[in-house]
């Protein structure tokens, strides 16, 4: 046996940002391995409010830098993947005696529209709430509002996408692997990993290790690097998920009696989400869960702005995640900054270690590339920056032609409802024809799961995107568990459980 080959790159983190890095790397030229120790997207990446934002709220922080950055992705990763990301009006309300007075929004809004390279998206327009029907489902105090544009993503599928393109152009992507120990040795880095499902470990040897742990960045470098450090501050944000509160496709953005603000999208056809909380965390980040005290604010912040209050039991699900925030010393947890930072140490003689701490979904490609200038800084230039124009996975679409897309797939598998068609197309893009393959009819689709979920949508996502578990599957790969019963997850369990021993006795 030949001796194992020492990667340029080793990431250690499947979220946003370590698939960020592996695809603009492994682009550029370099051999790169990627261990995640979950799912792929398993920690705060698919825990987020999905929205590619400027950040209207960090305005008032002057964090000018970092809103102009995100504002100007906003259109660059709409063009590249407008199958998971799309514009998205936001619809502000406001009345005298509010939170902020309507200049200092205006104020803010007209910043907003003119700072971040709007082409594409809309400006920013007044509303009369007693005539928009935006104002239908909200108390009749709220005369007047703001229209204004972001983005929506599909956060989990961001990732996997990522994923998806850096294993397409040669990466190695791991999931359900730990990386338990890296030690340097000489110029390289020697990095123990553990396979979580068989407990086998291994070692891979690499010449620059990067850190995307997000939440667990700092308790890598403690327990896996041994370096003690503390540099993010742990946030907690939860949403909550009710049936659909209003019909509109626009999302409202309301600010809150303590000075927080909060986001109603539209979400997933039927349902809306609501979020999020800010409140600082200090246990494991895998343990996050939602409280009952972040379920109260939730519905009471919700019903001071529709007519309809929000209740708990109209909760039909919700989800909670750790922002891994550099910890710059603000007070409060809503304070403190959005933006992130990259720290180096070692090369020359000694293998190079560079950490990401904190960060955006919407900034992932922006930090992908700051990311590679250190990394080029040790290891040599190898590629310029490449990612602002090229698409991903099943994006290779126009951004303004979803629903031509959906027309032709459509035309082309007639057999194929509307319904069917628009969720394959909003998940899969193009690529919904590699996914449907010959079929013909629902029956060449294979076993029905419920809830629009067949066969053949399972066997793409275990043999194409990493799905191992039905939470991967329901949860983060599409959101079908909104909509399978008990029973029914019990039966897409039962046969992951199956197809899972068939690949592992083909391995063997
Ligand atoms: C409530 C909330 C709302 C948000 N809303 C938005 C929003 O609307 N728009 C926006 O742009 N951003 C938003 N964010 C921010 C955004 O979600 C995060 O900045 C981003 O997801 C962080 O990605 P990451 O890759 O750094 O971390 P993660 O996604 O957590 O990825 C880190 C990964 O590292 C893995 N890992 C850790 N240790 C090891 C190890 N030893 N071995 C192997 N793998 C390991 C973990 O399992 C994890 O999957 C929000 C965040 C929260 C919490």
């Amino acid at each position: 046996m030949g001796e194992s080959p020492i990667h340029d790159i080793f990431v250690i983190g499947g979220g946003i940002n370590g698939c960020g890095i592996a695809r603009d790397a492994v682009g550029r030229g370099f051999s790169v391995f990627l261990a995640e120790m979950g799912d792929l997207a398993g920690g705060t990446s698919s825990g987020s409010t999905k929205l590619i934002h400027g950040g209207l709220r960090y305005l008032e922080f002057y964090e000018f830098r970092l809103v102009r950055e995100a504002l100007m992705e906003r259109e660059v990763l709409w063009k590249n993947a407008p199958h998971i990301i799309w514009p998205m009006r936001f619809v502000l309300p406001y009345f005298s005696g509010g939170q902020r007075p309507a200049w200092m929004l205006r104020l803010g809004l007209f910043l907003y529209d003119h700072i971040g390279g709007r082409k594409l998206l809309p400006a920013t327009r007044t509303l009369d709430m007693r005539r928009d029907p935006a104002g239908k489902p909200l108390k009749p105090i709220f005369s007047k509002a703001f229209e204004y544009s972001d983005g929506w993503v599909n956060d989990a599928r961001l990732v996997a996408l990522n994923a998806r393109d850096a294993a397409d152009r040669g990466a190695t992507i791991r999931t359900r692997t730990r990386v338990v120990g890296a030690r340097r040795d000489g110029d390289n880095w020697a990095i123990t990993l553990e396979d979580l499902r068989s407990r086998r470990t291994e070692e891979v040897k690499a010449r620059l290790l990067v850190n995307a742990a997000g939440p667990w960045v700092d308790h890598v470098l403690a327990e896996v690097v041994g370096q003690n450090a503390h540099n993010v501050r742990l946030v907690q944000g939860s949403h909550i998920v009710v049936r659909k509160k209003f019909d509109d496709p626009r999302a409202y953005f309301f600010q809150n009696k303590d000075g927080r603000i909060i986001f109603a999208i539209p979400y997933e056809e039927d349902f809306t989400l609501i979020g999020t909380t800010d409140r600082d965390y200090d246990a494991d980040p895998h343990d996050v869960k939602i409280s009952d005290a972040e379920i109260d604010y939730l519905c009471a912040a919700a019903s001071e702005y529709f007519a309809d209050p929000v209740r708990r039991e109209d909760i039909v699900w919700s989800y909670s995640a750790v922002r891994p925030l550099y910890d710059d010393g603000a007070s409060k947890a809503q304070e403190a900054t959005r933006d992130y930072v990259l720290k180096a140490d070692g090369g020359g003689a000694t293998a190079p270690l560079v950490s990401a701490f904190g960060g955006k979904i919407t900034t992932y490609r922006r930090l992908s590339e700051s990311m590679l200038e250190k990394i080029e800084g040790f290891l040599g230039k190898r590629g310029k920056p490449w990612t602002a124009t090229a698409p991903l996975p099943g994006g290779d679409f126009p951004a303004t032609g979803f629903k031509a897309e959906v027309g032709t797939l459509q035309a082309d598998f007639p057999f194929l409802e509307a319904r069917l068609a628009h969720r394959l197309v909003r998940l899969y893009g193009t690529r919904a024809r590699t996914l449907l393959g010959t079929a013909r009819s629902y029956a060449d689709l294979g076993r029905d799961f419920g809830g629009d979920l067949y066969e053949a949508e399972v066997r793409y996502l275990v043999e194409h995107e990493w799905a191992q578990t039905v939470e991967d599957v329901l949860w983060r790969r599409t959101k079908r568990g909104l909509h399978l019963s008990r029973e029914q997850v019990a039966a897409l369990e039962d046969f992951m459980r199956e197809l899972d021993k068939g690949q592992s006795a083909a391995a063997e």
